[in-house]
């Protein structure tokens, strides 16, 4: 083999280091189904790090409408939308996002991470200019980077640096405003009503991805757009279904010609397999439920209520999150990773979000909440974490702890 090419993956070692000294949490094996308890490895602990926040994967309904498709229409596709691998159900599944998100069409793929990849490039040109938020998700950056559209960072939901980028900048082509509805890792919703301000001034399109948002905030979980009753100003809506609709695969919702156009254009859409008919009937069952029972999202809510006000009680850092999406925010890589070694070791398994994914001084426990935890869950994973900040030395903020 070429040295030079054994040479850089052998200098790499962030997660050797991390595996040296027994603190390695990243493809954790899960050995059966994702409940609010789970088991990995043989050892069943509380699951506080789902983004399936209705809990549905296990729903009996979606297990069976998942299992039907499976006998009715085989494992696979085989192929792209494009060419052979459309169903009626993918049609259906469009036809009902677009209906359930207020937009005229939509268009599925085989992942949220391609919506952004196919339909970033595919909707701008050289000479636009794309503004992102300084903490959006690394889809739609990458969806930026292979566009032939320059783009800016503004600092995280901050109207003034965006109206700074904005007013500066010179391009003579199309602005496009791209964001996270609800920020993945910190949890704060995007102040779409002060971006949807911004772009009428500056006649900017504006793009959000509601990945977590829908199922979560809005009209019976329609998201962002529809939290803030701003459907129509909103241009395009993308997401996934690999979190409140307990599948896999995304969608993007706006009018029927970019919609139209995307379908023909995007090579991530045109030359990739399309979500298998399981999947993307496990994405209609979940969309059946969450339209016709709105108590399993008033569950969520309470739970993230229930949960906030004692995280709050007890003084962890929880920056500015408003969703069910709770960062405790440790500030140092070292002290996070311990943090959630020995938070699995006492029986919570919750996620490690550190550097370079973002600055050691914003590394954070990533801690979420599902409507099916019970209270005493809630209240068990809290005590857990309480003993172990404790024991490691994590600063509260309250006289309560
Ligand atoms: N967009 C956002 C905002 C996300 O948070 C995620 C996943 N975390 C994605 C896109 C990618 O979705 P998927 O996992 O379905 O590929």
């Amino acid at each position: 083999m070429n040295d030079q090419f054994r040479e850089r993956f052998m200098a790499f070692d962030e997660a050797k280091k991390i595996q040296d000294k027994g603190l390695y949490a990243f493809f954790r094996p899960f050995k059966a189904r994702q409940e609010t308890i789970v088991n990995v490895n043989g050892k069943n602990v509380l699951m506080f790090g789902s983004n399936s926040y209705l809990g549905l994967t296990t729903h009996p309904e979606v297990i069976e409408a998942s299992e039907n498709a499976l006998r009715k229409y085989g494992s696979s596709c085989s192929g792209s939308r494009f060419l052979n691998g459309t169903t009626d159900l993918h049609q259906e599944l469009e036809q009902r996002m677009a209906k359930f998100l207020g937009k005229e069409e939509a268009l599925v793929f085989s992942t949220g991470f391609q919506v952004n990849l196919g339909t970033i490039p595919t909707i701008t040109r050289k000479g636009d200019t794309i503004f992102l938020d300084k903490l959006n998700h690394a889809s739609i950056y990458e969806g930026s980077r292979i566009s032939e559209a320059s783009y800016l960072r503004f600092k995280h939901n901050d109207m003034q640096s965006l109206e700074e980028k904005l007013g500066t900048c010179k391009s003579e082509g199309i602005k496009f405003i791209i964001v996270d509805g609800i920020f993945s890792m910190e949890g704060d919703i995007a102040n779409l009503p002060g971006i949807v301000s911004l772009a009428k001034k500056y006649n900017a399109v504006v793009m959000s991805d509601c990945a977590h948002a829908v199922g979560v905030l809005g009209e019976n979980g329609r998201g962002t757009a529809s939290h803030f009753n701003l459907t129509n100003d909103v241009d395009l809506i993308g997401g996934t279904f690999s979190k409140s609709l307990a599948s896999v695969g995304g969608f993007i919702a706006g009018n029927k010609e970019t919609i139209h156009y995307i379908k023909h254009k995007s090579r991530a859409l045109v030359f990739s397999a399309s979500m298998t008919p399981s999947a993307t009937a496990a994405a209609l069952a979940s969309l059946d439920i969450i339209e016709k029972d709105d108590s399993i999202r008033q569950k969520l809510w309470e739970n993230t209520r229930y949960a906030m006000e004692q995280l709050k009680e007890i003084g962890f850092d929880t920056g500015n999150t408003e969703t069910p999406i709770i960062p405790i925010y440790i500030r140092d890589n070292y002290k996070a990773y311990e943090f959630v070694h020995k938070l699995f070791e006492e029986g919570l398994f919750v996620n490690p979000v550190v550097s370079p994914a973002v600055a050691p001084s914003d590394s954070l426990i990533r801690f979420s909440l599902m409507a099916s935890h019970t209270f005493d869950q809630i209240d068990e994973a809290i005590s857990m974490m309480v003993k172990v900040a404790k024991q490691i030395g994590i600063r509260l903020q309250s006289k309560a702890a």
